[in-house]
């Protein structure tokens, strides 16, 4: 329900060249997601951009916290974020989806939007377990669920773990068509009264 996009770069009167954009990404974007992944937060996002003639080049780098539901005992726990990723944006009449590292839009577009990327960014950026540090749980949450000690879950999660990866993995694939899945089938992204 955005009336201003404002994590939108307006490229079309700059000339070739380097340009740096600062955002600060606050509750309004999660919201805007329905909060499912990440409940609230606060960070920076920084894009350089290089304006080239065909396409537009762009290197972000994003810090900050977000708040998320800890996977062991259910309450908010604050998780830092910090992601930093090359960006293509290219220009077609014929928009393919974009895959996290490419991005088409349209010639006749102003500006390039940068919503999704930052908001999927932020998320694939997030350790594959979400949990407060050791003994800090909230201990009448883990006693109710009585089930697994703080070390059963951290073996167990531990065997889970996704292997080292850089970059977009299978892993983040996978999680990344998940999302828009979702997003797709909840309708989250934006109500028209
Ligand atoms: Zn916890």
């Amino acid at each position: 329900m955005s009336h201003t996009k404002p994590y939108a770069i307006a490229y079309k009167g700059l000339k070739e060249g380097d340009y740096d954009f600062e955002f600060e990404i606050g509750d309004a974007l999660f919201e805007s997601y329905g909060r499912v992944e990440i409940l609230s937060g606060e960070c920076r996002a920084r894009v350089h951009m290089h304006r080239a003639e065909a396409v537009l080049e762009m290197h972000t780098s994003i810090d900050g916290s977000v708040l998320c539901e800890c996977d062991r005992c259910l309450e908010e726990c604050r998780i830092p974020v910090a992601f930093e990723g090359d960006l293509i944006v290219k220009f077609s009449d014929e928009i393919d989806d974009y895959d996290g590292e490419q991005m088409w839009i349209s010639p006749g577009d102003d500006e390039v939007d940068l919503t999704q990327y930052l908001y999927e960014s932020i998320v694939l950026s997030l350790p594959y377990r979400r949990v407060h540090a050791e003994g800090e749980c909230n201990a009448d949450m883990l006693a109710r669920f009585g089930v697994m000690s703080a070390e059963e879950f951290d073996s167990r999660a531990e065997e889970a773990e996704q292997p080292e990866s850089h970059g977009i993995g299978d892993e983040a694939m996978a999680r990344l068509a998940e999302l828009k899945g979702r997003m797709l089938s909840d309708d989250v992204s934006e109500g028209k009264a």
